[in-house]
């Protein structure tokens, strides 16, 4: 089915008067013909901008006849990225964009096979970057640039697609039980290597409660963000001196600014509680809650 020696027409733009004057850039569009190599020369991606030459001759038909693959999803995505009322003259700097913050899950499932099996299924729609069984094995399920659907609607900050920027990772754990060493050690080394990879901040190292707080409670009051914070990813307070706020201290405003979404309050305070507080989870903010918020405000935002 590959085209050898398979001739295309490709739109093609020669840039006509470039300097470094204040001269007005031309950009005259012209058809190129050019003939594409043989199969044994080509890379894997060329193969597949070769068949996505094949795919523009007659998709709807080619679509008609089985599912897409995600790869074939993906390509019809990036041509969906071409602004149609733009001429075109492609840049050749550049790379992929890379994820800038960690959100961390657990499965509620029973098992590494079971969350696997869940992320294969095509009826699922859910995926996660990681999975980390109780006995610390890390499973990678996709590429670090790939957007993976692990955290469905939310919202921190001014973000409310966090797919987008994020990576899933997800612990093996019915929500009821700790988490064991041998995971937690696992999880911190792989945390090491993509906050020093990616560049990513300290402060967007977040669980998936923090971002859904209303639909989520993951993970659970016994995931342990102390010594994950003292590691550098995610926030802790200081637990030997709590000052007391000054009055002109709005708790609410502060959960804001941290990034929850204050459209629930009640919500927001108890994903603030489950992560901080642990022992009473509600949607009240007592004197000692609103020290442990002032603490973490005034040493990070
Ligand atoms: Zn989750």
């Amino acid at each position: 089915m590959l085209l050898k020696g398979f001739v295309v027409g490709v739109s093609l733009f020669v840039l006509i008067g470039c300097s470094t004057s204040k001269k007005v850039t031309v950009v005259k569009k012209v058809n190129v013909p050019v003939e594409l190599p043989a199969k044994d020369v080509l890379t894997e991606v060329e193969e597949i901008a070769k068949v996505e030459v094949q795919k523009s001759v007659d998709t709807t038909v080619f679509q008609a006849f089985r599912e897409l693959t995600p790869e074939e999803k993906i390509a019809g995505q990036k041509r969906m990225g071409i602004y149609k009322g733009a001429d075109w003259a492609a840049a050749i700097h550049y790379d992929l964009r890379k994820p800038n913050f960690v959100i961390i899950h657990h499965t509620a499932q029973n098992s590494v096979a079971q969350t696997v099996r869940t992320f294969q299924v095509p009826h699922s729609k859910v995926s996660a970057h990681y999975v980390i069984a109780r006995d610390g094995q890390v499973i990678q399920m996709l590429n670090d640039y790939d957007r993976a659907w692990h955290a469905g609607k939310s919202k921190w900050g001014n973000i409310d697609d966090l797919n987008s920027v994020s990576l899933g990772i997800e612990l093996d754990n019915n929500g009821k039980e700790p988490f064991p060493d041998a995971q937690i050690n696992s999880l911190l080394v792989l945390l090491d290597t993509l906050k020093a990879k990616y560049l990513i901040p300290q402060l967007n190292f977040i669980g998936h409660a923090d971002i859904a707080p209303m639909r989520k409670d993951d993970p659970s009051v016994l995931f342990p963000w102390k010594r994950l914070a003292e590691r550098g990813f995610g926030i802790w307070y200081n637990e030997d001196y709590l000052m007391t706020p000054p009055a002109t201290f709005n708790p609410i405003d502060a959960l804001k600014i941290m990034g929850y979404d204050m459209r629930n309050q009640e919500g927001a305070i108890r994903a603030f509680k489950r992560k901080y507080i642990v022992k009473e989870v509600n949607g009240v903010l007592t004197a000692h809650d609103q020290a442990v918020l002032y603490d973490l405000y005034r040493k990070y935002f």
